[in-house]
């Protein structure tokens, strides 16, 4: 039985692996993501950071844990992450392919999270609003209310997404200075908000693709015996559309080797 990984478990790879899981049942497949907590097949906290070539499969490590044996591996993760992958695969791949990889590039942007006590109110007719008068802020969402999970027992929480330019702006300031930043800017907006029991201010610097690299749409094929490939938004768009676009790529690609 061939067994096949999907690294990342964004839309893509879990696209990815549901589309595979269709078409052949006979495969192991498993999905490794290096956040939250594990699930059936997909395997979180694996954050993978080396491949290597060995007897003709790849050996996959992740930060703990024993290294795996594939025979094929498809990387959704975003590309600079892959670019950062050690062992052998930083030499497998061609110049050609790693100047393309090198050629995505993405916007950075923070999100602010503010968590309140039960029973706080947050008094706004809307769930979510596009902002578009601050050089700070572009987005807020009461979560609680955005994802339709309101309760008496758990307190709401609002999210708050920076702008690009104030993203690339700040983003190698301390994350205290630039929270302190968005606080201020988010009292112009919704002055007199009560205080929060907690606060995560978020970098990040991967958030949406700004342009891929132009030869290849949808997937990258990175090397064929064992096959690797990769794909995701930055082969295509960011949006859910072109992670459908990519999934599809990478099945096409893949249905040839399995
Ligand atoms: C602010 C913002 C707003 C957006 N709004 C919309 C919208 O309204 N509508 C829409 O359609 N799209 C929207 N998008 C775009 C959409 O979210 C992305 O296009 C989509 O999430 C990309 O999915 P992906 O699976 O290709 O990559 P990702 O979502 O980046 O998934 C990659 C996965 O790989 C994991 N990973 C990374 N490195 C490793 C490693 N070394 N080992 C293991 N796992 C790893 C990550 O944890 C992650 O789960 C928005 C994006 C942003 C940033």
């Amino acid at each position: 039985m061939k067994r096949v990984l999907i690294v990342g478990a964004g839309m893509t790879g879990s696209l990815c692996a549901a589309l595979l899981r269709k078409v052949s049942g006979t495969l192991y497949l498993a999905v490794w993501d290096k956040a939250g907590d594990s699930g059936a097949e997909v395997y979180l906290r694996h954050c993978v950071t080396q491949i290597n070539l060995r007897n003709g499969k790849w050996e996959v490590f992740k930060e703990t844990g024993s290294p795996e044996q594939f025979d094929l591996v498809v990387l959704t993760i975003p590309v600079p992450q892959i670019l950062q992958l050690q062992g052998d695969f930083a030499n497998l791949i061609s110049e050609c392919q790693r100047q393309q990889l090198e050629s995505v590039s993405y916007s950075s942007r923070y999100a602010l999270g503010l968590f309140y006590e039960a029973g706080t109110k947050i008094d706004v007719p809307w769930a979510g609003q596009y902002i578009t008068s601050n050089p700070c802020i572009r987005f807020v969402s009461i979560d609680n209310k955005k994802r339709n999970i309101e309760s008496s027992e758990i307190g709401p929480s609002l999210v708050i997404h920076t702008t690009v330019p104030f993203g690339v702006t700040h983003l190698e300031h301390s994350i205290k200075d630039v929270q302190e930043l968005i606080l201020q800017q988010l009292e112009n907006i919704l002055p007199g908000l009560p205080q929060p029991v907690a606060i995560k201010c978020q970098k990040w610097r991967h958030s949406q693709v700004t342009s891929g690299p132009a030869k290849c749409p949808g997937q990258m094929t990175l090397h064929l015996k064992p096959f690797l490939m990769c794909g995701g938004d930055g082969f295509t768009q960011s949006n859910f559309d072109g992670c459908i676009t990519s999934a599809l790529c990478l099945l096409e690609a893949l249905k040839n080797h399995i």
